[in-house]
């Protein structure tokens, strides 16, 4: 069956047409589809039933269902465990600020990169989501809360490079002035350093932010963090990321955990100035949240405070990211789906 929420509306178009449904139609379909974000046929109330029941024949609409859901009593942070056509599982978070809602969203089920501090990489990986799930877990949130998610972050589970299709279709879904029209400065997508995927985004020369999982100045320490730094060194994947930064005009947002005795020593700090001179950066400390299987800690935090003023007196862009849902699980790296498959 067709994966219908995933298609552009001329796909959709074209689709529905062959169906020998007139244009209209179609737009009615794309509406309830994208902006209502529905699970099913039958809500689509402005159709007759028996078009609503020959639709259902042909096509899937591949949502996100609410299995669990924690709130944080700290800070109003949602987590929520979803539930996927097939009964896999992924994981989102809802974070409140003052500019809006922002959602962390899932991009696979599970991940191949195997960073040795993440939740995620521990289970392995299942299988990418289609751009239809990417989306749903945002029509699931607001149809949830009934609010509007002004911003989005690709930050949950699985590594957004390594299902670039479906990653790139999402954008442009959620982009889209008819859909849920999220601007792609409100986007950012986080990446554990794939070389070919950077160049591949920066050519699509979308005004996104894009975030690079650094953690590490150079390769020695990197290597030990994160498996993916084997196939792309440090140098080479900066390099890369100038480029993108040069040819978009758009700063790169470097995330670096800070993990006691790894990579917080003055040494590290002054190694990670010197290799980010001269190019549109802004550096993001994050307190490192513990995953009990890495024996990794985080930084103290007036070792996290030394790190980021020897940075800030080298003329770094640097600052330290706070920390939401410490109570539910919530935090970076945190999200593993603990359900077992129906
Ligand atoms: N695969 C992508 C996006 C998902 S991870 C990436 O690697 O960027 C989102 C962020 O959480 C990444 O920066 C990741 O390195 C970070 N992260 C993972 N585990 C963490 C932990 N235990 N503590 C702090 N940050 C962590």
């Amino acid at each position: 069956m067709t994966d219908i929420k995933s298609m552009y509306f001329d796909e959709l178009s074209a689709s529905l047409k062959a169906f020998g449904l007139p244009a209209f139609r179609a737009k009615q379909v794309w509406q309830w589809l994208q902006q209502k974000g529905v699970s099913s046929f039958a809500e689509m109330t402005n159709l007759s039933k028996s078009l609503r029941d020959s639709l259902e024949k042909e096509y899937i609409i591949k949502s996100c269902e609410v299995e669990k859901k924690s709130v944080s009593a700290l800070d109003g942070t949602v987590k929520y465990l979803f539930r996927l056509f097939d009964g896999e599982f992924i994981e989102s978070v809802l974070m409140k600020y003052k500019y809006g809602y922002s959602l962390c969203v899932s991009t696979q089920v599970g991940c191949r990169m195997n960073c040795a501090f993440c939740a995620t990489g521990v289970g392995g990986f299942i299988r990418n989501l289609s751009a239809a799930e990417i989306l749903g877990q945002i029509h699931a949130a607001q149809n949830d809360m009934n609010i509007k998610v002004s911003h989005i972050v690709l930050m949950g589970m699985g590594e957004p490079m390594d299902n670039y299709d479906n990653v790139i279709r999402f954008l442009r879904l959620v982009n889209n002035d008819d859909g849920l029209n999220i601007g792609m400065r409100n986007i950012s997508l986080s990446t554990c350093g794939i070389i070919p995927g950077i160049k591949k985004l920066q050519e699509e020369n979308m005004q996104l932010t894009l975030s690079v999982s650094l953690h590490a100045p150079n390769d020695e320490i990197r290597s030990r963090l994160m498996p993916v730094n084997k196939k792309y060194k440090v140098d080479e994947l900066l390099n890369a990321c100038k480029v993108y930064a040069d040819s978009t005009s758009r700063r790169i947002s470097y995330e670096y955990a800070m993990f006691g005795g790894v990579n917080d020593s003055d040494e590290c700090a002054r190694e990670l100035a010197a290799k980010l001179k001269g190019t549109l950066a802004h550096i993001n400390l994050i307190p490192a949240n513990d995953v009990t299987e890495s024996g990794l800690r985080s930084s103290t935090p007036e070792r996290i405070q030394r790190f980021c003023e020897i940075l800030e007196q080298a003329g770094r862009n640097v600052t330290v990211r706070r920390s939401l849902g410490g109570d539910i699980d919530a935090s970076c790296g945190q999200l593993r789906s603990k359900h077992i498959k129906a």
